[in-house]
């Protein structure tokens, strides 16, 4: 049986994963296992523990650095947050794409351990946009605010690394071209 595509979809907080992710699913039925991340972040208003992310201790989360269960994981911050490894093989090898949603630094660790990862990249209309949006969801204080931000001008230098990138200008648009990035590289297009 063909092995799963691994998908890695990055870019900065607030450019919109999340959103193009829930479109996926939504209006083109495309069909993926979301790899949930373990962080040890606080929950949002709303989040829930096991869908959003599997929310843990900092204890817990060194537990599971020092049982080598990451695939990958990373400083974010002041939190980390890191991708469970044998959940995502297991589907792969029953031919399941998984797609995960990442920071930079874990994507580059991905992109280390599996160069057959389809990388893609998505970008902002502009770093004024993504701060209008990081401040909409009213979830961060003003210093995190500015710390995302910083973040997000160094992640920025990084879409090259990435096999595509993809403007997040409107959410159908992105959507779109980036399901057909990933129906190309199953080849069912
Ligand atoms: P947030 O706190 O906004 O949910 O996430 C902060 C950043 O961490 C976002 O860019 C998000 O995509 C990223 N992230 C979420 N889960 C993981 C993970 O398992 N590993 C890494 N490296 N980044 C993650």
């Amino acid at each position: 049986m063909k092995k799963g595509l691994l998908i890695i979809l990055s870019g900065p907080s607030g450019v919109g994963k999340g959103t193009v992710r829930k479109y996926l699913i939504e209006h083109f039925g495309l069909t993926f296992y979301y790899s949930i991340s373990m962080t040890t972040r606080a929950p949002r208003a709303g989040e829930e523990d096991g869908k959003d992310y599997f929310f843990v201790t900092p204890e817990t989360f060194q537990r599971n650095i020092d049982q080598d269960n990451f695939l990958e994981w990373a400083e974010f911050v002041n939190n980390r947050y890191g991708t469970p490894r044998d959940i995502v093989e297991s589907y792969r090898e029953k031919g399941i794409d998984v797609l995960l949603e990442i920071e930079t630094n874990g994507a580059k660790q991905v992109m280390a351990k599996c160069p057959d990862a389809l990388s893609i990249f998505i970008v902002p209309p502009s770093l004024e946009e993504l701060e209008a949006r990081i401040r909409g969801r009213h979830t961060e204080s003003e210093a995190t605010i500015q710390k995302r931000m910083d973040k997000a001008r160094e992640e920025m230098k990084l879409a090259s690394n990435y096999s595509y990138v993809v403007a997040n200008d409107d959410v159908a648009r992105a959507a779109e071209e980036i399901r057909d990035i990933i129906l190309r590289a199953r080849g069912s297009f």
